[in-house]
């Protein structure tokens, strides 16, 4: 496993269409084992493939909704939004590939999210709250779609210690 780079704006890669994993042989393994490490080492609680600068539809997440409980990680290949809330709220999102930004995004509060898991294995999971947000957040970076096209309002972080927790992905 190693840390990847992290690229941020203006990476062509970030503003591109990812590809469908087709195969899940030993290159998706490496490169999920390294997306995650990637995501814990920033740290972040999601990170997309386009991300570290490889244009697959892949993403991982690492969340955990309740503070007591550990974080769940979930592994997420080709994944896609099938149902989303008509229900919406704002929530404050920032973006590892977008340093030094913040901004209000609305999002339905639940959705449907399919896809399958790094063997090929169908996934279907029913977020809510936090963890929906983070998964269309990362699930917009596999079309080129980033936080800050969707922000009503985005404003630069100051330096030092931070006013708000602000998840990083
Ligand atoms: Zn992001």
């Amino acid at each position: 496993m190693a840390v990847r780079e992290v690229v941020s704006l203006p990476t062509e890669i970030l503003r591109k269409k990812a590809r469908k994993v087709t195969g899940f042989g030993l290159d998706l393994q490496v490169l999920v084992d390294d997306m995650v490490e990637t995501m814990r080492d920033e740290p972040g609680v999601g990170l997309a493939a386009p991300q570290v600068n490889v244009p697959f539809r892949v993403i991982v997440v690492e969340y955990g909704e309740d503070e007591e409980a550990p974080p769940k990680l979930y592994i997420l290949v080709n994944p896609e939004i099938v149902r989303a809330s008509k229900e919406t709220e704002v929530g404050v999102e920032g973006c590892l590939s977008v340093p030094g930004f913040a901004g209000e995004v609305e999002r339905p509060i639940n959705v449907v999210v399919k896809g399958v898991d790094r063997r090929g294995k169908p996934l279907r999971l029913k977020p809510a709250g936090w963890l929906a947000r983070i998964f269309q957040h990362e699930i917009d970076h596999l079309e080129g779609i980033l936080f800050i096209d969707r922000a009503e309002r985005v404003w630069k972080l100051e330096e030092g210690p931070a006013t708000q927790v602000i998840p990083a992905d």
